[in-house]
Formats: structure tokens, sequence, C-alpha cells
């Protein structure tokens, strides 16, 4: 019995124990931590150098991943968890080149391209997202870009504007755009536009020749102009080597402002592209680019992307923890599969994560009639 009591640890002991000791030997003081640590006393900054995001992403994983749920817990609300629906609304055909996508005609997937769907198709899939608990509904087209598109763009600027007026954030990605068009779908209504700068700048070259990194930066730079919030991120898995995604990271992170949201996809390698033999990107690979951008890019949405089908439960567990706090729902993630509705709400619970409400901080009038933008959309030809 004494000897019981003798080594019963002693609450008040242990705590002046460890006020005794340096604090070095029960924190980390790896780069994770301190850039962690900085960016929760400074809040978000643009001025990284590169090589100090390549020590906060070569830190221990685990304690990266600690860091990375340490700022995330401070910068967000850690239990919430945006639901997004991406809808293809322009299948196949594309004129670009990017070699991890079955949407290239360059590549034969066995895809058959497809025309623009129609309003009612559209307005359909964004009620059943809805109803399904996604509060922004995206939209996707196979495209270079929208220039001398004008038919197409003046009715996705009404499907934008539709969306909206259903209580949903609305974005697109619809390849490369003007500042013209982008003030046209910040009129319509439009949240936020998707445009990926896939990976680093230097590895850019091997994964499309067809747009350059610049003419990704000016599309990101009209959007951000023009009072649209900025979704960009990148895909692993495309034989970058790890500096390369150091380098998306560095140049997201050292935009004038961060993206919104930042998509960190895993290639899902299809048949018949370029990059269909790629080996799996595997989920510690996801852990180490989701707390590096969360400790980085602490007030964005990180987005667990394409590839999150091939991933179970507690490895997206994991993901979420690490900082990620957005998700794309739907059978489909434009041509490849997804996670379905029920399999995500059973996560959800089980995690005890709760859906994040729509924000429409930057609200713009959507009663306005669509005639004024038709006549801006000749005009931009
Ligand atoms: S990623 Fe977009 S731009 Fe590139 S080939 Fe696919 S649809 Fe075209």
């Amino acid at each position: 019995m004494i000897l019981i009591k003798s080594i019963r640890p002693n609450r008040r002991a242990f705590s002046s124990m460890l006020d005794l000791q340096p604090r070095s030997l029960y924190f980390s003081s790896s780069a994770a931590a301190v850039e962690a640590e900085r960016t929760i006393r400074e809040g978000p900054r643009t001025d990284w150098k590169r090589e100090d995001i390549k020590s906060v992403y070569d830190s221990p994983l685990l304690d990266l991943l600690f860091h990375g749920a340490q700022v995330h817990r401070h910068a967000q609300n850690f239990r919430e968890v945006q639901q997004c629906t991406l809808l293809s609304i322009k299948t196949g055909g594309c004129s670009e080149d990017c070699s991890y996508c079955p949407q290239s005609s360059r590549y034969n997937t066995g895809l058959k391209a497809q025309k623009l769907m129609n309003k009612d198709a559209v307005l359909e899939a964004a009620q059943k997202a809805k109803e399904a608990g996604s509060t922004r509904f995206c939209m996707g087209a196979a495209w270079r870009d929208t220039i001398g598109r004008k038919t197409n763009f003046i009715q996705i600027l009404e499907y934008v504007k539709e969306i909206r007026g259903m209580g949903m954030e609305v974005c697109c990605t619809l390849g490369m755009i003007e500042k013209q068009q982008a003030l046209e779908l910040k009129k319509a209504g439009l949240t936020a536009y998707n445009h990926n700068l896939d990976t680093s700048r230097e590895y850019y070259p091997n994964v499309i020749t067809t747009r350059t990194y610049d003419e990704r930066l000016e599309t990101i730079n009209h959007v951000r102009e023009a009072g649209i919030n900025v979704c960009s991120g990148g895909i692993i898995g495309l034989g970058e080597a790890e500096e390369d995604r150091v380098g998306l990271l560095h140049t997201l992170a050292t935009l004038p402002s961060h993206p919104e949201s930042v998509p960190i996809n895993a290639l899902v390698a299809v048949k018949g592209t370029p990059l269909e033999d790629q080996k799996p990107v595997e989920i510690w690979e996801m852990i180490r680019m989701i707390a590096t951008a969360r400790i980085t890019m602490p007030k964005a949405m990180v987005r667990l992307s394409a590839g999150r089908v091939k991933f179970t439960v507690p490895e997206q567990a994991l993901c979420f923890l690490a900082g990620a706090n957005s998700i794309f729902t739907g059978e489909k993630l434009l041509t490849t599969p997804n996670n379905d509705f029920d399999a995500d709400q059973s996560m959800f619970k089980l995690l005890g994560l709760i859906p994040k409400a729509p924000s429409f901080s930057d609200d713009v009038d959507v009663s306005e009639d669509v005639q004024p933008l038709k006549e801006a959309v000749s005009s931009s030809g």
C-alpha cells in the first residue's frame, strides 16, 4: 500500500517538473512547430521563402500533422467541413493537352464529347446537390478558354444567377478567362472561380504544353481583380518531385493574397492518358501537402479533392485533422468516380463533422436582369 502511494503520479509535482524542464524537451522545435507558432501569432503572410516552406514540408510527419491541426483549430472552425458538388456541364473534346486529363481530345480515353448541358438539367443537378447537403455548386467546362463562346458564356451566366438564387455558393471552372468575363461572372453572382496551377512552375511544362504558367496566373489575377474568390491548387502524383510540391505551395502562398480555396488533388490515373501508369498517391503524401498548405495559408479552405475515393475513412480523418476542411460530394468528380453522398453522411456522423453553411459575405445583387451582361459579353469578344 505504501509502495503504491509512492509511485502514484502526483499532479502538482508533475506540473512543477514540467516547469523546470527546458521547453525543447517536451515541445517540438521542428520547422512545422516554429512556423505554425508564427502563423498563429502573426496570422496569414505572403512573404514566404521557398526554403521555409520546404522546411515545414520536410518536418517529421506526425509533427507536421500535429502543427497543421493546431493552426487549423486556431484559424478555422475545425469541426466544419464544406461540401461542394462539381458537375461537368460540358464534357470532353478539349483542345488542351493536360497529361492527366481524360477530357483532352488528344487522348483516347473513350470519353464522348458532349455539348453544354441545358439549363433544366443543370438546375436539377444543383437542386439535388443542395438537398443532399452541398452548399457550393461548381460547374466545370472542358474548354481552353471562354473566348469566342459568347452564346455558351451567356447561358452559364444565367446558370450562375439561378443557382445563386437557390441560396448556394456558385463556382465555375471554364478554363482561361479575361478580365471582362470575370466581371460579368461576378455580376451574375459567382462566388468563386477555380483555376488550378497544377504543379510547380519548373515541372509544369512536363504536364501541359498548350498554355503557360503565366497565363494561368493571369486568369487568377483577373478573378481576384473582379472580386471573385480564387480557388486554386494542384495535383500530386504527376511524376513530380517533392520539391515541385513545395514550389506549388510557395507560388500559392506568395500570391498577393492567398486563394480562398486550395484544392489538393491526388492524381486519378485514367487509362488512355499519358499518366495512366502513375503509381497511386499515398495518404502520407496527402497529409504532408494538406498540413503544409494549412500552416502556410491558414485562412484558406483546404480542399481534399480528387482521389478521395481511394482513401478510407480513417485516412480521410487524418486529412481533416491535418487541416482539410472541404470536400467534393456527389457520385462523380467531373468524369472520375467520387464518394457517394450516403457514405459521406455516415463519415460526418462518425467523425463529428458538421457541414459548413454557405457564406455570402461579399454578396451581390442578383435581382438585376441578365440583359446588361449580354451586352457586356458581346463587347468582350
Ligand atoms: S484539364 Fe481542363 S483544360 Fe486541361 S485538358 Fe482537361 S478540360 Fe481541357
